[in-house]
């Protein structure tokens, strides 16, 4: 039924209705003419058979059966249908179209129903088939008196066959207009059907348009009023469907654009456990080659503990949060949600650079307590001392006073340069805060401070600096590197012998260079020495007022004028000392 077209079955409606509505009418019509005509035929029995009674009243007498046989087989040749009379008991004694011998052995008629009627009520009539003659006959039937037949009964019976023309030349009259009016109404409902289907039709082509993801479709169809309502609901849903399409899409491609721009790996695991969605950070961290998606996470991380926390959720676990070391090297994050429809989302954080922060930050506080804890100590054990009123007076004293005043200095020193490093280590200088600075001018600067070192031990610095080289930079900054560095150069340095400081000029940049021909640094050390309170020789530097912290402010502050330092020792083509090397940005073309 399903696969009826919509336009038969309005036809086959149609066609029902018509028929019902033709067919049930025309049947009533058809029984009312039947009756009228039969009770015609009846009437006109009646007057036939009271005609014949009349004529029989009117014979002379007959003396026997036969006479009245004969009279009835003459009236009835003439008249043309059949008469019979009937003795009282029901025996035929008379019958127009039976021969005379046959009648004796014809049925008793005592239980015809015109018979019946007529002894009863005096007349009555009757349709039925004749097996005599063969045919269906209308039967009519009334008492009668005669001499020769007392308390019988006359009956005529007319052929039924007129009235059955002409109900049946009706008939075919009738039925033939009625097929005619069907055949026409079958027309004019097709047409209307189509008609109809029509809307229907582009109806269907726009909702199928619209399922296809035309939602451009729209109905215009004016076809009354349901029709209309229909297709400004169909427009309507196709207005809000690309409503939402273009939402749904708009927040998918805003999730995309997140997932994608986080530094977390994201992936997203369907129920059975395996990698439906990934971002561009996860990628990195799995490796995935090609594609991680369909791939279970032990097969991409090959990592136990996170497969063990995946199924944890997968299983009912709401959430979990979970530290993972994915290589030797990075420490990650993990934190497991579980998702309505059994999935869960898993994002990674890289933890390591935290991890390594708070390793460098308790390392830092150790190396703190512990440089200024050891000027402290020796503090407190002198200024203990010198509470006795006895040593006070001593000649020690004064030397005494003069290790705390070197101790409280070295602190101090301590703190200093821990505050400027921790000035340096503030963000990144911003490119608008350097200037074009020139170098030779903080170089000579800086020398200026240590000239005092410097003839102190005779040391010659040889500048191959040109007058200007204009770098950018901060100008404090880079007369601090240059102050820390040779500060260091002097003290490495055994008296009467000679510092160089020169620079290459490069594309972008200028390597600045701080030679010296003192004791060199040993080459496991060159790596280290730039961090915090890192000294080659301990003693030797806090003898000597040493923070420790000198190169890592050089570092920091170079770092901070967007340039770089490290270190050669010895130098090429020598046998000892150090140089040290540092980059500057060369200020562009505007900025000069
Ligand atoms: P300090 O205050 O001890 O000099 P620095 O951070 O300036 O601390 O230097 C770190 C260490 O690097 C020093 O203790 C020293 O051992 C080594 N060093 C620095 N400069 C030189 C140099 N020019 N020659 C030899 N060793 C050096």
């Amino acid at each position: 039924m399903k696969s009826i077209r919509f336009r038969t079955r309005l036809l086959l409606s149609f066609w029902i209705v018509l028929l019902v509505a033709l067919c049930l009418p025309a049947y009533y019509i058809h029984q009312t003419l039947e009756n009228e005509i039969l009770n015609e035929a009846r009437a006109d029995a009646y007057i036939q058979l009271d005609f014949v009674h009349w004529l029989l009243k009117e014979s002379p007498p007959f003396h026997s059966n036969q006479a009245l046989d004969q009279w009835c087989k003459n009236v009835g040749y003439h008249l043309k249908y059949r008469i019979t009379v009937i003795a009282s008991g029901g025996r035929v004694i008379a019958d127009s179209d039976v021969k005379n011998q046959k009648i004796p052995l014809l049925d008793n008629h005592a239980g015809r129903k015109e018979v019946i009627g007529a002894r009863k009520l005096g007349h009555a009539s009757s349709i039925r088939y004749s097996i005599t003659l063969k045919r269906k006959l209308i039967y009519a039937a009334k008492n009668i008196n005669l001499p020769i037949a007392p308390s019988g009964v006359l009956r005529v019976a007319i052929p039924l066959s007129t009235v059955e023309t002409r109900l049946s030349a009706f008939a075919h009259k009738f039925w033939g207009v009625l097929f005619l009016i069907f055949i026409i109404t079958m027309l004019i409902s097709f047409f209307l059907a189509k008609r109809l289907e029509a809307p229907i039709r582009k109806t269907i082509q726009a909702a199928t348009a619209i399922g296809e993801g035309n939602y451009e479709a729209h109905i215009d169809i004016d076809a009354g009023t349901e029709f209309s309502q229909l297709s400004m609901c169909i427009n309507d849903m196709a207005d809000k469907i690309q409503q939402n399409i273009e939402m749904i899409t708009g927040q998918k491609q805003e999730l995309e654009a997140v997932l994608e721009g986080m530094a977390e790996g994201v992936m997203l695991l369907d129920k059975n456990g395996k990698i439906k969605a990934t971002n561009q950070a996860l990628t990195w961290i799995a490796k995935c080659v090609p594609s991680c998606i369909g791939h279970r996470p032990m097969e991409v991380f090959l990592n136990p503990e996170i497969q063990d926390a995946c199924n944890k959720v997968l299983s009912g676990q709401e959430h979990l949060k979970q530290k993972v070391s994915i290589n030797s090297e990075t420490v990650y994050e993990v934190n497991l949600v579980r998702i309505p429809d059994g999935g869960a989302v898993v994002v990674f954080h890289d933890i390591s650079e935290l991890i390594r922060l708070e390793k460098v930050r308790q390392d830092f506080i150790a190396n703190v307590s512990h440089e200024l804890r050891t000027p402290l100590t020796s503090i407190k054990g002198y200024a203990e001392t010198l509470l006795d009123e006895k040593f006070r007076s001593s000649d020690k004293a004064a030397s005494f006073v003069n290790t705390i005043v070197k101790n409280a200095d070295q602190m101090t020193n301590i703190v200093n340069d821990l505050l400027e490093l921790t000035k340096l280590q503030q963000k990144q200088q911003k490119p608008d805060q350097l200037f074009p600075v020139n170098a030779t001018t903080c170089f000579n600067s800086a020398m200026e401070t240590c000239m005092p070192m410097l003839k102190e031990k005779n040391i010659r610095i040889v500048n191959q600096l040109n007058d200007s080289i204009i770098v950018n930079a901060e100008e404090n900054s880079l007369i601090q590197v240059f102050r820390n560095l040779l500060d260091n150069a002097i003290q490495h340095s055994l008296p009467e012998t000679k510092i160089t400081v020169f620079a290459q000029t490069k594309k972008d940049d200028v390597v600045f260079g701080l030679q010296d021909e003192g004791t060199g640094i040993p080459l496991h050390h060159q790596k280290r020495i730039f961090e915090r309170f890192y000294r080659v020789d301990k003693e030797r530097s806090r003898a000597s007022g040493g923070t420790g912290l000198g190169l890592a402010i050089c570092r920091n502050a170079a770092r901070k004028m967007g340039g770089k330092i490290w270190v050669k020792s010895p130098p090429d083509n020598q046998s000892k000392g150090s140089v040290f090397y540092f980059s500057l940005n060369k200020p562009t073309d505007s900025a000069s």
